[in-house]
This record gives C-alpha cells, sequence and structure tokens, in this order.
C-alpha cells in the first residue's frame, strides 16, 4: 500500500518542528520531507536534517530541473520540496509529511488532492509573538513580517482538512497521531487489504 502525503502549514513559531520532532519520535515509520531553502542556517540546525540550504543560483538551477514538487518565497526567501525523496518513501509504504506553508500546500493538493492537510495554529496571538521572541533566531523587523503573514495565512485555516492548536506539545502531538490514524481508516484502504490489493 503506497504511504499517505500529509502537509502540516501553521504560523512561523508556533511550535511546527518541536511538534513534528516529537511526532517523529513516536512514530518511526514516518518520513519528514527536508526541505530546500536559500535562507541562513540557524544555530542548532544542520545541512540536510532541518533543510538543504542552497544560494539562490542553485535553487533557481533545482526549479529549473523539475526537482520541486512545490515551491515558494516566504518572508524574503525561497523555499522547496524535493519530489524525488517523497516520492521514494510514499513507494516503500511510508506516510511522508510535509512542513510548508500556505502558498505550497495549494500547489501539492492542486497536482495532488488526496493529500491531507493539516493546521497548526497558537492559543493566541500573544503567545505567538512570544513563542518568537524567545526562540531569539529572528530580528524584531523579521518577527513582525512572520507576524503579518501569520495573520493572513490564518484567513485560510478554514480550506485544511484539520486545525490543531500547539497549547501544549502533547496535546497537539496526540491529536497528529489520531489524524494519520484516522485517515488510514478510510474504507477504500481498509477494504483493499481486505481484497488482498
Ligand atoms: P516553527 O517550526 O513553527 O517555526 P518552533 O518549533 O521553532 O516553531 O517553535 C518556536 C518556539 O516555540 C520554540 O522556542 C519552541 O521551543 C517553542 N514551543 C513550541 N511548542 C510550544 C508549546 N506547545 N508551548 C510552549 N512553547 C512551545
Ligand atoms: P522557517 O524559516 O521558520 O524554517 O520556515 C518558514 C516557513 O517556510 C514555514 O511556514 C515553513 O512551513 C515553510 N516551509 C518550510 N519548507 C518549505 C517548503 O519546502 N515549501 C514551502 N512552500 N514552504 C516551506
Amino acid at each position: 500500500m503506497r504511504g499517505k502525503t500529509f502537509i502540516i502549514s501553521g504560523p512561523s513559531g508556533v511550535g511546527k518542528s518541536t511538534v513534528l520532532q516529537a511526532l517523529l519520535e513516536r512514530r518511526k515509520d514516518l518520513y519528514f520531507s527536508v526541505s530546500a531553502t536559500t535562507r541562513p542556517c540557524r544555530p542548532g540546525e544542520t545541512d540536510g536534517v532541518h533543510y538543504h540550504f542552497l544560494d539562490v543560483d542553485t535553487f533557481r538551477a533545482w526549479i529549473a530541473k523539475n526537482e520541486f514538487l512545490e515551491y515558494a518565497e516566504y518572508v524574503g526567501n525561497f523555499y522547496g520540496t524535493p519530489k524525488r525523496y517523497v516520492d521514494e518513501a510514499m513507494d516503500q509504504g511510508r506516510d511522508v509529511i510535509l512542513d510548508i506553508e500556505v502558498q505550497g500546500a495549494i500547489q501539492v493538493t492542486g497536482q495532488r488532492p488526496e493529500t491531507v492537510t493539516i493546521f497548526i495554529a497558537p492559543p493566541s496571538w500573544t503567545e505567538l509573538e512570544r513563542r518568537l521572541t524567545e526562540r531569539g533566531t529572528d530580528s524584531a523587523e523579521k518577527i513582525q513580517k512572520r507576524l503579518l503573514r501569520a495573520k493572513v495565512e490564518f484567513q485560510t485555516a478554514h480550506t485544511y482538512d484539520y486545525f490543531v492548536i500547539n497549547d501544549t506539545v502533547e496535546n497537539a502531538v496526540r491529536e497528529l497521531e489520531a489524524i494519520l490514524t484516522a485517515e488510514h481508516c478510510k474504507p477504500q484502504e481498509r477494504m483493499a487489504i481486505i481484497n488482498g490489493q
């Protein structure tokens, strides 16, 4: 059985990376799609693990070679999902998680409507600003840009299949696990198993 693709979108600083790390520790079978980006590497990030850090020319070359399932510009940098690894993991029967912003999500669901989309929101805007500030990786100006972008992205949240509030990491991970499980309980998939397809 081919794996499914799950998109996680949500404001910068809401805790997507934190929650996904905890989820991946519990569900070792999941494949996290490592994106390419032109943004600088943050302290604590490793090339090839958190992102493939590329310069703009190399990113453009990957676009020209049709390497991306989707790509988008976000607050002054490019981000994109390399297609090959996603398809390889799905062919191996693994579920794939994409941590991508809203424009990328629209591109992927346009090509692959069966993709499951999940929006992660903070418990409040004040808490989002606190998390962005406490993370300490962005200048005050970048934080304001990310907050503005977050409010625009929030307007699209109703188009997602699921909505998770990251109040505590534990709650958010539990809900994500429930979503993954539910998506594998659809009649089409279960009947195919029984029919040996
Ligand atoms: P994102 O990947 O969405 O940009 P991060 O995972 O980098 O966000 O989290 C941003 C900051 O918020 C980090 O400092 C992280 O430790 C903190 N954080 C994440 N989830 C929670 C939570 N549920 N409660 C409190 N702080 C959190
Ligand atoms: P950050 O710079 O905080 O790591 O990520 C900024 C935003 O880019 C987040 O909303 C994240 O989901 C998004 N992002 C990360 N990788 C990709 C990608 O491959 N494609 C798209 N479209 N967005 C991405």
